[in-house]
């Protein structure tokens, strides 16, 4: 009896070796192609105020009707079922965020459910102004401003609104608060290259991370064409002719899909995002909802799995939904492919806006 008791203890004890209790194991959430996905942004509307050449096309100016967008209750219900599933970090995006009535409010609300959320926004930042106390209240992990340029003509025909001062005082204000700012830039020829010098000043004097983004071909009547296409690799000579510019070796976990550079004198950083010349898509750890509720789990599949229903459906439960996520997730592409052949038509269906980038 004892010898058994005793037998039992060491199979139990060796089991143990061979298959480690997961004690309190944070849940993980993985696609067909092994990648672990833990990031989710949410294009919280397609409305915004600006009219970015790059983003909108010309004339463009469809809006979703109210009641197609999904409400903030569905956005946190979302959010819930995420974080169960093992989703860590969340951004909202757009269209322009505050450009929805109570953009704050949600941000508290997360926050309020998910202390240690990573929770980030990305936006214009033409209408933050009114909200600083509330991102600092909502403990905001970063927020990235597009800025495309700090020549203020530039900017005015780059957004379609002369507002750059405004934005560059809402910089310093997020600043003087504590609160972490990126900025992110798309990578245009004519316009980017021949202003690195400015992007390069603003790194001296502030402590932010520039990411050059290069242009992608979503949506139609953009911009975007070859001949303004500006390349990782062409960005960065230009830069070492300017300055002089070092790459950070060590991935840290929080930079994303950008190769940092550290510059001479500089507070800030320079960061690249060849999401077309060297894509990324062997770590992309992402999830989209669009803002009319629909899962995304590539920015280049035009595929999506729509969720405003399910959530809607009294009948659905969450468990219902994680399982339609997982489901989706089992279909996620590897974008390049399908990047190349929207690179070939330079037109991708689905508006970055309504994507939130
Ligand atoms: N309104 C906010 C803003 O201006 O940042 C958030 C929405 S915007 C769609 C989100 C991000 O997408 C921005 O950082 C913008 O630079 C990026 N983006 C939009 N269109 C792009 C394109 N065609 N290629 C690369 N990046 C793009």
């Amino acid at each position: 009896m004892l010898r058994k008791k005793f037998v039992t203890n060491i199979d139990k004890k060796r089991e143990k070796t061979i298959f480690p209790p997961v004690m309190n194991a944070q849940p993980s959430l993985s696609d067909s192609h092994s990648r672990m996905v833990s990031y989710l942004r949410f294009s919280v509307t397609d409305r915004c105020n600006l009219h970015c050449l790059y983003c909108r096309g010309l004339n463009e100016e469809h809006v979703l009707p109210h009641d197609h967008l999904l409400t903030y209750e569905e956005i946190l219900r979302l959010a819930d079922i995420a974080w169960d599933l093992g989703i860590r970090k969340v951004r909202l995006t757009g269209g322009e965020p505050f450009a929805r009535r109570d953009c704050t409010h949600l941000l508290l609300s997360l926050r309020e459910r998910f202390p240690d959320l990573n929770l980030r926004v990305t936006s214009n930042g033409t209408l933050i102004r009114p909200h600083l106390k509330s991102l600092k209240e909502a403990r905001i992990n970063a927020v990235n401003l597009s800025i495309d340029s700090f020549d203020r003509a530039t900017f005015a025909r780059i957004t379609g609104r002369d507002l750059l001062c405004e934005v560059l005082d809402v910089l310093e204000e997020l600043l003087s608060l504590g609160i972490r700012v990126k900025i992110n830039a798309v990578a245009m020829k004519g316009i980017t290259d021949v202003q690195l010098p400015s992007f390069l000043k603003a790194i001296e004097r502030w402590p932010v991370d520039v990411r050059f983004i290069e242009f992608m071909p979503m949506g139609s009547g953009t911009l975007w064409q070859e001949t303004i296409f500006l390349s990782a690799d062409e960005l960065v000579q230009k830069l070492q002719s300017l300055s002089s510019l070092e790459a950070v070796r060590e991935r840290h976990k929080d930079q994303g899909p950008a190769q940092m550079y550290t510059v001479d004198g500089c507070k800030g950083r320079i960061g690249i995002i060849s999401a077309l010349s060297h894509h990324f898509c062997d770590s992309c750890n992402r999830l989209r909802i669009t803002s009319d509720g629909n899962l995304r789990t590539c920015l280049f599949a035009d595929a999506m799995t729509p969720l405003r229903d399910l959530l809607r459906d009294p009948d659905v439960r969450n468990e219902d939904i994680a399982a339609v996520i997982r489901n989706a997730l089992a279909t996620k592409p590897v974008g390049a492919e399908l990047l190349k052949a929207k690179r070939a038509i330079a037109v991708a269906q689905g508006h970055m806006d309504s994507i939130g980038g």
